[in-house]
């Protein structure tokens, strides 16, 4: 892109923090001319399959994509893990790396799903984890504007480097919920607190429950993601990081973010040997109503029921959200 292209995008785009957004383009359009791997793989996107299985008002979006096939299929048990060199902190001598708020870099993903596909990493190696970690991501949401959506994937529910701190970023608006989540919030979800500053939600028509908030105040953001990770620790592994994806963006000085609490990595399914095996591995991504599938197989089979399925049987249970949801509003209410 050229230098005057970069100028007009940053003073047409006033949310944005310009210098970062500079930073970004330059690298993603250096790495796509200079790195023949992740420029062919960006130009192979193009050829990628997609199909759209409607519900009652929304609709889940299928990505047929065979890159995919590493980060579906890759083996996150903990001695897997231990027996392989990280590879975030061995990365191909051709990437390159923006800083983000010192302790981070931003790195082109060279496996995409997004026209900008982004990969967000500590700088050290420390095991992945949402604890510790949270204002940076608010952050970082913040710093990549309006068009970016930004993601987490838990340890134990489809980060595919559970022993390297990393968030992701993709291009905006082709993740479903973001499209759809002023009707998922007005007619999908129940609001379990609102003040001045936030509101809450619980998602319960959508498939697949979560707990939404949108809010123009850190603080309150950070003092919210609290009380819920405290909530569902409660219903979860003592010890362990509540299993959990989340999304988020930030939009006319607002920050929205979704959680979505797991029970499950996998779909049994995943698990099935020959043809009965399904190869899908949701994480953020897939949870926000954009599936990939690495193979043919899956992208025809997926319909409306199997969709339903998968969703229900990776996230929280009616019994167990109810409790979330009650233990939210008795941990704000009794601050
Ligand atoms: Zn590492």
């Amino acid at each position: 892109m050229a230098i005057k292209d970069l100028i007009k995008r940053k003073n047409h785009n006033k949310e944005l923090d310009s210098e970062f957004d500079t930073k970004i383009k330059e690298l993603f359009s250096t790495q796509k001319e200079e790195w023949e791997l992740c420029g062919n793989n960006y130009s192979a996107l193009d050829q990628v399959k997609l199909k759209e299985i409607l519900f009652d008002g929304f609709s889940i979006h299928v990505q047929f994509n065979p890159k995919r096939i590493i980060s579906t299929s890759a083996n996150t048990n903990e001695e897997a893990i231990k027996k392989r060199e990280c590879f975030l902190c061995n990365t191909p001598p051709e990437q390159k790396r923006v800083l983000f708020n010192k302790r981070f870099d931003l790195l082109v993903n060279p496996y995409p799903i997004f026209k900008e596909h982004y990969t967000i990493i500590k700088k050290k190696h420390q095991p992945q984890t949402i604890i510790g970690n949270f204002e940076t991501f608010l952050d970082l949401t913040k710093s990549m504007g309006r068009e970016y959506t930004v993601f987490y994937n838990g340890p134990r529910c489809g980060a595919s480097a559970p022993d390297h701190t990393h968030f992701q970023a993709g291009s905006s608006n082709k993740i479903p919920i973001e499209n759809d989540f002023d009707l998922v919030v007005s007619s999908l979800s129940n609001k379990i607190y609102s003040d001045s500053k936030i509101n809450i939600y619980a998602i319960e028509k959508y498939l697949r429950r979560m707990i939404a908030m949108e809010s123009e105040s850190k603080g309150d953001l950070l003092f919210a993601y609290k009380l819920f990770v405290d909530a569902f620790k409660r219903i979860s592994i003592p010890k362990d990081e509540p299993m959990m994806n989340i999304l988020s963006w930030y939009r006319d000085n607002k920050w929205r973010i979704v959680f979505i609490p797991r029970r499950k990595h996998r779909p049994d399914s995943y698990f099935e040997e020959g043809k009965d095996q399904l190869m899908i591995s949701p994480a953020a991504i897939d949870m926000g109503g954009l599936i990939i599938t690495p193979r043919q197989k899956e992208f025809d089979l997926l319909n409306r029921e199997l969709v339903t399925e998968i969703y229900r049987e990776v996230t929280l249970t009616t019994e167990h959200f109810e409790y979330l949801k009650n233990r939210i509003v008795t941990n704000i209410l009794s601050r």
